[in-house]
């Protein structure tokens, strides 16, 4: 179903493009009167028929003293047609019209904030507790050496806190024009240090520059009371705090066997944290981690959408070339979800979550360079036109299947 305001969106865009038109060809086909004709020769007596003619004879035809009452038919009847390509399987939406069965989050940006925002990633030289001892030395089994960064943070190496975000501001300004810049601790565990050092840092960077959100990575079990607090302290009527969290599966077998270092539990005390406070949340799942099939990547979709989150992000399992998983990989005894299973797992997944959670990512992209499986991605718009198409074939949407029964 639509909004009201998609709908109302809609209405003013169509009623908009369509008075142009018209007008335009209104003002050719007027001294052309032979067209009149043909449109009548087409009218016949069948309801339909003689409805949609003289709708374009009217369209075509009315003086212009009729263009206000134009404007206000075709914003009643151009949505109901739209709305019928739309809901067509596998159909292409106009290329006005953003509508797709998933709520996308740039989408959300977009309507939030009114232009595109941009995220001004930083690597604030925090470690993780899973590769540097505390819970282990090993990293979760699919975790590369060099982890996840920005592309301008490969280019600068490590540098202090504040010249990444001076330089991350500058580059998403440079490249995209970027008006609203939204700052995203990415890399390895945010928030662990002492709620004292956590505080140093988060205002160091958000003087900077006039970030409308904090975003903060980080694992479930570097989650507690405080550091819960200091992040909802930051929350402004006009100021969102997410935290986006690493579950990966619900499944306790699978957290062990890729050596995650907490179990559910520790994720679910976590999230009640955070939603206790106001404080989004995205939640992290991989799809195809070993020993897992369709059944055990649907039961944690079904719990996380139990939990009503903000937002979702969904990986395939990538398994970079220096990563533990890859050693198993190359005697044989593992296998990642293809493409095109993976499609087929998020159109699901899609269609279990609840109609609100944003779709923030819906595949993996480590680049080539990196990665040992799969061998070929296909890009993120292909890959998403295809759960589009999916998704279009069962005539599912977003949402469709939540509250999932069983
Ligand atoms: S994936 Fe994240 S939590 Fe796991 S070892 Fe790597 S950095 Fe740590």
């Amino acid at each position: 179903m639509y909004s009201f305001w998609e709908v109302l969106k809609i209405s003013a865009y169509a009623a908009i493009s369509a008075w142009s038109v018209q007008s335009r060809a209104g003002s050719l086909l007027k001294r052309w009167q032979p067209v009149k004709g043909v449109i009548r020769a087409a009218s016949s007596t069948k309801p339909v028929r003689k409805i949609i003619c003289r709708r374009i004879e009217l369209a075509l035809f009315t003086s212009k003293q009729y263009g206000f009452l134009r404007l206000l038919v075709n914003a009643a009847v151009l949505p109901v047609i739209f709305r019928g390509i739309a809901e067509r399987p596998g159909a292409g939406y106009p290329f006005f019209v953003s509508i797709l069965p998933y709520r996308s989050y740039s989408a959300y940006l977009k309507e939030r904030y009114g232009v595109p925002a941009y995220r001004v990633a930083v690597d604030a030289g925090f470690s993780c507790p899973n590769r540097a001892g505390g819970r282990s030395r090993e990293g979760c089994s699919y975790c590369e050496i060099s982890g996840a960064r920005a592309v301008y943070l490969d280019r600068t190496g490590p540098e202090n806190l504040r010249m990444q975000v001076a330089r991350g501001v500058e580059f998403l300004s440079k490249r995209y024009g970027a008006r609203v810049l939204l700052l995203y601790f990415q890399a390895y565990t945010n928030t662990l240090g002492s709620v004292g050092e956590l505080r140093r840092l988060y205002d160091d960077c958000l003087e900077m520059a006039p970030f409308r959100e904090l975003i903060v990575s980080t694992r479930p079990d570097e989650i507690d009371g405080p550091r819960a607090d200091l992040l909802a302290s930051y929350r402004g009527e006009d100021f969102d705090v997410w935290v986006e969290l690493g579950l990966q599966s619900v499944h306790d077998a699978t957290l062990k066997r890729i050596n995650r270092g907490h179990d559910s539990a520790a994720f679910f005390r976590a999230y009640d944290m955070l939603k206790e406070r106001g404080i989004k949340t995205a939640v992290h799942l991989i799809f195809g981690l070993p020993g897992e099939g369709r059944r055990e990547i649907m039961e944690s979709v079904r719990r996380v959408a139990a939990l009503r989150p903000e937002g979702i992000k969904l990986h395939n399992l990538h398994i970079p070339v220096s990563s533990p998983l890859y050693r198993e990989y190359l005697k044989g005894t593992l296998t990642v979800p293809s493409p095109a299973r993976h499609a087929e797992y998020v159109a699901e997944a899609l269609a279990l979550l609840p109609p609100e959670t944003l779709i923030m990512r819906m595949t993996c992209d480590t680049p080539s360079a990196r990665r040992g499986a799969p061998l070929w991605v296909p890009g993120k718009s292909a890959f998403s036109n295809e759960v589009v198409r999916l998704m279009g074939i069962k005539k599912e949407r977003q949402g469709d299947r939540f509250p999932a029964a069983g």
